[in-house]
């Protein structure tokens, strides 16, 4: 047995049609804020099935409702759709037409998973109250999420729960995987200039070299994860990029980096970026230059909520049996903008198994695909997850 054994026979009788979908999605990628196309279908599908369709949260968003029987109560379902500035590698059939751009973590799939659970939930599913299928732009940069909730999301489309799930490489096909508390980080990207005072390469004692001032602080960087967060914490500081000078001969006026930074918790988080805020300015003091620092694309640590993984869990062993699961879902370091739905509304963000087999590609990788056998069981868990969540008695 394995999970595609318990598919909803009209979800697996539709599966070729949405299959379609995911490539025809996979064809036409597009980038943040501009899932124009995506949107245009994603809507007009949703209509078609009978949803009440709201466009233009976060620009491209799109939400779906649907209303059944007379019961107050409220589930929200989130998928992603925007593509990555990647040339596809994999040589597919249906690979990107769209010059350096692809669907390399799979955001095809999940849209193509809440589509199949959409059009089934309108054509026969057995549940009292309101579903929301949120379809939200950028989630790889620009927190689309974020972006839909400022524009009233959670205001306008009230959900008592929301969920999301995100299909995972290295994990056996179609196995959902649960986590509840800390699940994956906070993402800060930090940049940093350090000014000193340029001049000549053979008269180093005229000039403040920012070089050497950026070189020790990478180096004191190192201590704030090994000497200031607590031992049993999860945190990390890598320094991306440093960019300074162009010449043997030349001692430039400044230099520039960049980090990122993650956390698992909000207090581990808040404790790095004041230590990185601290480190650098003391140590640009010390060598008589000067730092500036800015934070851009925040991104919360996803916290899953306990009684609402409990009861997304419990849907699936109901359904799957424990063997469905993946055993002993670990935290990732990776961040992810349901982070930010997470804080305003209790929920879980689950993982689907992409397939652990050899030659598998890892999420943004040039050869990577969404796994079409996960489509139909991902759509099947939302199906089950609704009905169980609106139920009837
Ligand atoms: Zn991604
Ligand atoms: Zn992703």
């Amino acid at each position: 047995m394995n999970n595609r054994d318990f598919i909803l026979p009209d979800i697996l009788a539709h599966e070729a049609d949405m299959l379609a979908i995911r490539h025809q999605i996979h064809q036409h990628p597009e980038l943040s804020f501009e899932e124009v196309a995506t949107s245009d279908l994603v809507a007009r599908l949703l209509a078609e099935w009978g949803y009440e369709v709201h466009r233009g949260l976060g620009k491209t968003g799109v939400v779906g409702t649907l209303k059944r029987g007379t019961s107050p109560r409220s589930i929200g379902i989130r998928a992603d759709m925007d593509a990555l500035p990647i040339q596809e590698e994999t040589g597919l059939p249906y690979a990107s037409r769209h010059q350096g751009k692809m669907h390399a973590c799979g955001h095809d799939g999940h849209t193509a998973i809440l589509l199949s659970a959409a059009r089934y939930l309108a054509s026969q599913a057995d549940f009292d109250g309101t579903v929301h299928l949120i379809f939200q732009p950028a989630e790889e940069g620009g927190g689309g999420a974020y972006q839909m909730m400022q524009d009233g999301l959670f205001e306008c489309f009230p959900c008592d729960a929301v969920f999301g799930l995100h299909n995972m490489p290295g994990y056996p096909t179609g196995l959902l995987g649960f986590r509840a508390g800390p699940f994956m980080a906070s993402s800060d990207s930090v940049h940093i200039k350090i000014s000193g005072k340029g001049g000549h390469g053979a008269m180093p004692h005229k000039a403040v070299d920012p070089i050497v001032v950026g070189a020790s602080i990478v180096m004191a960087l190192q201590s704030i994860v090994s000497r200031n967060v607590p031992p049993l914490e999860t945190a990390v500081v890598t320094v991306g990029y440093f960019h300074a000078g162009h010449a043997s001969n030349v001692i430039p006026d400044t230099a520039e980096m960049e980090l990122s930074v993650r956390a698992m918790t909000f207090e581990v988080r808040q404790l790095l970026l004041k230590r990185i805020e601290e480190t650098v300015q003391a140590q640009a003091a010390s060598f008589g230059a000067a730092a500036e620092i800015n934070i851009h694309d925040p991104y919360p640590p996803l916290i899953n909520h306990a009684k609402e993984t409990e009861f997304a869990r419990q849907v699936a062993v109901d359904w799957l049996g424990e063997q469905g699961l993946i055993p002993d879902l670990q935290p990732i370091t990776g961040s992810e903008d349901f982070s930010f739905m997470l804080e305003k509304v209790p929920g879980c963000y689950l993982l689907i198994g992409n397939g652990d087999g050899e030659g598998g590609c890892m999420v943004h990788n040039p050869g990577y695909d969404f796994n079409d056998d996960c489509l139909s069981v991902g759509a099947s868990y939302w199906v089950k997850l609704v009905e169980k969540y609106l139920s009837n008695s």
